[in-house]
């Protein structure tokens, strides 16, 4: 039987893929600071531990792994990432885990490893224009993320290959491009622009207004979970190690992806545009590398994708 440990696995895209690597049969170890937030681990065993104790690290990396992802980081939506309040926890904690999981597998011969980087790390000054940000894999030097946490992604990204290059290892370095879906973070302010979106046109009145950050012409591609899942997938059983895009190419405005989710309420919802972070102007996943690569794309439309987690969130918001 296949082994895989998913670092994360309590987290949003990290219980997916416990899900997924159970179809497949595979037996599955997670760690994570917390269970999955909305069902059930299906994962065979389960560590609450955390990922910062070099210790605890050794502990769950203690036999060979066929397949070892490392999805664990102090991340959270524009609210929590981009205010500039957090960026010493998410600098420390994030590198902390990287460092601690590479070195603990390292010593025990277990090379495949993937890292899920983030769109966050490409620089600033290519993602001004909203209609033509430039987010293609070789754009990423010079380096000019936005954010703490985007350069703490670049130089975990940079550790992982360091240790290919050095240590024989075979990590695989993807970056996500804001993924998004049923039993994801949807309030409390960790949560993403379709999850909060979806929670606000659901919580309107009819006739009433949301509000949203900045004037909603900032554009933005939003991934559907098991795509990203997919392509995860895929990208671990390749023989190539990135860093490469793993993200939807359908880009659109803010405001657009409003009206999606007014189209699923059937309400009339109108705008209120508020000061707020909001990010960079512009940003869309370049797919070329990973399909030249791969030879895969994401192939569902962003509304199919909001119309199922719009749906799933009308079933939290009733659960109170
Ligand atoms: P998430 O916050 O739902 O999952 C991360 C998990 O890591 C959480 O369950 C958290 O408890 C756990 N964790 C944090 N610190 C830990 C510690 N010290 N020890 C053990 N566990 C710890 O986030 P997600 O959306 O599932 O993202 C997974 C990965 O993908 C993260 O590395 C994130 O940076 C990256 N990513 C996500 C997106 C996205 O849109 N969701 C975009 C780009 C990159």
């Amino acid at each position: 039987m296949k082994t895989a440990l998913v670092c994360g696995a309590g987290g949003f895209i990290g219980s997916h893929l416990v899900n997924r690597l159970k179809l497949e049969g595979f037996w599955v170890r997670g760690v994570d600071l917390k269970y999955p937030d909305f069902s059930e681990t299906q994962a065979d065993d389960f560590v609450i531990g955390d990922l910062r104790d070099q210790n605890l690290v050794d502990r769950v990396v203690d036999q060979k792994f066929d397949e070892i992802y490392q999805l664990a980081a102090d991340m959270g939506g524009a609210g929590y990432i981009f205010t500039g309040e957090n960026d010493a926890d998410i600098m420390h904690n994030s590198a902390t885990i990287n460092l601690n999981v590479l070195e603990a597998c390292r010593k025990r011969n277990n090379k495949n490893i993937f890292y899920s980087s983030s769109a966050c790390m490409y620089p600033e000054h290519n993602q001004l224009d909203p209609d033509n940000p430039n987010c293609s894999e070789d754009s990423a030097y010079p380096a000019n993320p936005d954010s703490e946490y985007g350069w703490e992604k670049l130089f975990s990204e940079r550790l992982y290959l360091a240790y290919n290059r050095n240590h024989g290892m075979n990590c695989k370095v993807a970056r996500y491009h804001n993924i998004f879906g049923p039993e994801g973070t949807w309030q409390g302010g960790k949560e993403k622009a379709p999850a909060a979106i979806c929670r606000k046109v659901l919580l309107a009145e009819d006739g009433g207004s949301i509000e949203i950050w900045g004037d909603g012409c900032q554009t933005r591609s939003f991934l559907y979970i098991d795509e990203c899942v997919e392509g995860s997938i895929r990208l671990m059983r390749s023989d190539f190690e990135g860093p490469v895009n793993i993200g939807s190419d359908e880009m659109v405005t803010i405001n657009h992806l409003v009206d999606l989710a007014r189209g699923c309420s059937g309400k009339n919802v109108g705008i209120n545009h508020i000061d707020g972070p909001q990010g960079v102007r512009g940003r869309n996943s370049h797919n070329q590398l990973i399909y030249e690569k791969l030879g895969w794309r994401p192939s569902q439309s962003l509304r199919t994708g909001v119309e199922k987690t719009y749906s799933w969130i009308s079933s939290q918001v009733g659960c109170g």
